[in-house]
């Protein structure tokens, strides 16, 4: 393949909105003309459309993905089900944010190491880890894959662990667990339903992204949801009194806006990522495929992955990388230095996990989603079996 002019990003957010543009303006313009811009009718109907869209009772709107974790176990905290100094099992190739939120509010989070063939957290491996002291599980739907597991939800039932599920990029993301031992345990459910209480993110560059900071909490528990509320709100529940020391969280209308437009669409858009993701890895040579695609990334006809993320394990990432990119695909690395190497947590610096520091020392996320075109998701294949035909996989 000769060079070209070719430029493929990695995300082009302008594209990505592009479809939306018109009714998003309206949208906002709604806002403005109407002289309310927090707290008001926006919001209010995107929490009833996304809590009926996840299939909760509740939703509480909040200002991004970070405070939705925190307020979640903060929240629990309130209620005495959780104590400082409690264990909170946790991925440990997380994005930071998830763990940030568990010692942000004076919790232990026990870094569990995830399963190679999915990248999620490994079930298999939670009972070694608990204490006394365990008292709930964060899972993350990382890459936008469904991390919940059958095993995880006995683990929590024997154990009596609170879960909580991290769904920042994993909106519209389905669980499929056939289980008859577990008959009321959520076949077909989006995540973000299954656990106790589920966190969501609408950062731009997730797959249903705002036009800034903003998040949200799902449950169906009722206390939880009416604290949450309140801790996002100063932890006012009604103006002027304050029960509890919050913080101010809280969406504005023109992000509401914006995402009860996008809502609508986001059942499409997760089927361009998903059939794109399968064209990206039909195009790849077999070996390639085998080598460095996760085995069970693609199970299930891909009813259990967004593909808000699609990684790619080489140790040749460097190489890989500087070879795409001289031929205009932007990849990225999600994510280069794993939590507990992070200057922030140096008390974990000597931890071995060996599967995590793997991922990150050779993830590479290869440009897949609804902007793009079926030719450019070829091109994008073509270039990598072009890059292992010049040397032995
Ligand atoms: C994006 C993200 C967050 C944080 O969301 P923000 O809205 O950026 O605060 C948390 N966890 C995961 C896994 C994420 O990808």
């Amino acid at each position: 393949m000769e060079k070209n002019n070719r430029e493929i990003k990695y995300l082009c957010l302008k594209s990505i909105n592009a479809p939306y543009q018109e009714e998003m303006e309206q949208a906002i313009l709604d806002v403005i003309d109407s002289g309310w811009y927090l707290q008001g009718l926006k919001v209010k109907n995107f929490e009833k459309h996304y809590a009926d869209y996840i299939g909760t009772k509740h939703c509480i709107a909040c200002g991004n993905g970070l405070d939705a974790l925190k307020l979640i176990l903060q929240g629990e905290i309130v209620l005495g089900r959780l104590n400082k100094g409690d264990e909170v099992i946790v991925p440990a190739n997380t994005y930071i944010a998830t763990i940030l939120a568990i010692t942000s509010v004076g919790l232990t989070p026990i870094l569990v190491e995830p399963d190679i063939e999915t990248l999620q957290l490994n079930a298999n491996l939670i009972e070694e880890r608990l204490s006394e002291k365990t008292k709930a599980i964060m899972t993350v739907h990382l890459y936008g894959k469904c991390s919940i597991t059958e095993k995880m939800l006995r683990i929590c039932e024997t154990h009596n662990l609170l879960l909580f599920e991290d769904n920042a990029q994993a909106h519209g993301c389905t669980c499929k667990i056939e289980s008859a031992r577990l008959p009321r345990k959520k076949i077909n459910k989006h995540t973000g339903s299954i656990g106790n209480a589920g966190a969501h993110s609408f950062y731009p560059g997730k797959n249903l992204g705002a036009m800034g900071d903003a998040g949200a909490v799902t449950t169906n528990d009722d206390e939880l949801a009416e604290v949450i509320r309140a801790l996002g709100n100063y932890g006012s529940a009604k103006k002027y009194i304050f029960e509890y020391t919050g913080r101010n969280s809280r969406m504005d209308e023109i992000q509401a806006a914006v995402l009860d437009v996008k809502l609508k669409y986001i059942d499409q858009i997760n089927k361009i990522r998903k059939a794109h993701a399968i064209l990206l890895r039909s195009c790849l040579n077999r070996g390639i495929v085998e080598k460095c695609i996760p085995r069970k990334l693609f199970d299930s006809g891909l009813e259990n992955y967004v593909v808000h993320i699609f990684p790619f394990l080489t140790e040749e990432r460097e190489k890989l990388q500087r070879f795409l990119n001289e031929h205009g695909v932007q990849t990225m690395i999600h994510y280069p230095i794993p939590p507990h190497q992070q200057k922030c947590y140096s008390e974990w610096s000597s931890l071995s996990l060996p599967i995590t520091e793997k991922i990150h020392r050779e993830e590479l996320s290869l440009p897949c989603n609804e902007a793009m075109s079926q030719e450019e998701i070829q091109y994008v294949s073509k270039l990598i079996n072009q890059f292992y035909n010049e040397r032995t996989l």
